[in-house]
């Protein structure tokens, strides 16, 4: 067995792993050594454009973003209510006020002050006027007239009131770089004024899948063969990620082909994705053209779905590097390494700072085998129990190659590498599918 230096932990309970299925000494590494590794080695490729506002979301921020304002700007009312100064509440007592003959709208400041005694009608994210720092709500308040009553205990001092600069103060950084945008993001930048924001280049992604038995869709199924999905399901989860795919199509099991297409790959693409060809006998001459090509090694993961995987550096013509990322040929084994090692891996390239994505803890409806030693991503239905309380089912089948069982699945049951089998009613860790699909 060639052992790595890369990994402080070499995986030794390989009987936990069943009889090896890799010819020849791959690393035996647990899904947080690989994770580690991945983490370790890849850094931002991706350059820097600067993009209107509004085509933003899902791109990866290139620089923080300062406040240059603060925000909101000018103290301000949190409700429709009367403003007034709260040193006259006192209590237990009732206050009465006269009111002032006026409204003060949002974005139309009231150039008066509000006298002592006085209150006046104020609307939401209207900017408080002299004198008043306190608001209370139209509902706690009863109008009678020129008076304003508002019962005993039903505000404090300073309630109802924005202060300036709560949510930002100016110069304070309002997102960091490296963060993946969303909808609330570009809202916030827009709140501050900006127009435009930088953020990275996508990476360019080549993917294609490999196999002389995998056809395409549309063509009649030849005998022996079966349609390719993983192109079109990786493909799908590329769509959630700030990339350029590139695709390569459909590579047969030929040396020729597959080292002429690695080379392409790596010329033109930040990173490479393929599926099929690093398991079992397949993987020896890929090994070798890999070799050839760059540095690539060759894991078993100890995960189920997963297992073969290979990552490293491929070598262009011009010294351009393109990062290999092979995943086992299996469709959800493909598509769960996809998501477990490839996913977060692709976007530290791409110049995301690393988000842990979380898991949650939720009730097994059922008893699920697991034997220690390895991972386990089990796909999961939620479901509302008797007692109101999520829980989660096993979804049918869970061999690697059945593709229907993860369209049903909403989570991955994320059974970790020390753990058993599982009780009926025990907690465990899931992780949602939506998001990362
Ligand atoms: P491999 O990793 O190449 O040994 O493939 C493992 C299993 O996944 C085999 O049953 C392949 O037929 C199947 N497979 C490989 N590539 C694909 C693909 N692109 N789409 C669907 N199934 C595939
Ligand atoms: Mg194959």
């Amino acid at each position: 067995m060639r052992l790595s230096l890369h990994f402080g932990v070499i995986t030794t309970h390989m009987n936990d792993l069943g009889p090896s299925p890799v010819a020849r000494g791959d690393k035996q590494v647990t899904v947080r050594q690989a994770r580690q590794r991945l983490g370790e080695t890849l850094h931002a490729v991706t350059g820097v454009e600067v993009l209107p506002l509004h085509q933003t979301m899902g791109r990866i921020l290139a620089a923080d973003v300062l406040s240059p304002i603060n925000v909101p700007a000018h103290d301000n009312s949190a409700m429709d209510g009367y403003a007034f100064d709260g040193q006259a509440l006192r209590p237990n007592e009732p206050l009465i006020l006269q009111t002032h003959d006026h409204t003060v709208l949002a974005g139309k400041p009231w150039p008066q002050a509000v006298s002592t005694g006085h209150g006046v009608r104020i609307m939401t994210g209207a900017v408080m006027p002299q004198g008043a720092d306190t608001v209370v709500p139209l509902e706690l308040c009863t109008v009678q007239g020129q008076q304003v009553v508002i019962a005993a205990g039903t505000v404090r001092p300073g309630e109802n009131r924005r202060r300036a600069g709560e949510d930002l103060s100016a110069g304070s950084v309002a997102l960091r770089a490296g963060r993946l945008l969303r909808a609330a993001d570009v809202g916030l930048m827009a709140s501050l004024g900006y127009t435009q924001v930088a953020v990275r280049t996508r990476l360019r992604v080549a993917l294609f899948s490999t196999g002389d038995e995998v056809m395409a869709p549309g063509e009649a199924l030849r005998e022996g063969s079966i349609y390719d999905s993983n192109r079109y399901s990786l493909g799908a989860a590329l769509q959630r990620l700030p990339v350029e795919v590139l695709d390569l199509g459909l590579v047969p099991d030929d040396p020729q082909a597959l080292r002429e297409v690695m080379r392409q790959a790596a010329d033109q693409a930040d990173a490479v994705l393929t599926s099929g060809g690093v398991s079992a006998g397949d993987a020896d001459y890929t090994r070798d053209i890999l070799a050839a090509m760059g540095e690539v090694d060759f894991w078993k993961v100890a995960m189920r779905p997963g297992r073969p995987f290979a990552f490293g550096a491929l070598r262009g013509s011009q010294d351009h590097t393109a990062w290999l990322f092979a995943l086992p040929g299996n469709p959800v084994a493909a598509l769960v390494t996809f998501y477990i090692l490839a996913r977060d891996g692709l976007l530290q390239l791409a110049g995301a700072h690393a988000v842990e994505t979380p898991t949650l803890r939720v009730r097994s409806a059922e008893a699920i085998r697991k034997r220690p030693g390895r991972t386990e991503y089990q796909r999961g239905i939620l479901q509302r129990a008797a007692d109101g309380q999520w829980e989660v089912r096993i979804a049918g089948s869970q061999g690697a190659g059945i593709l229907r069982s993860m369209s049903e699945a909403q989570v991955l049951v994320v059974l970790d590498h020390e753990q058993g089998s599982v009780a009926a009613g025990e907690l465990v860790e899931v992780l949602l599918l939506d998001g990362l699909a």
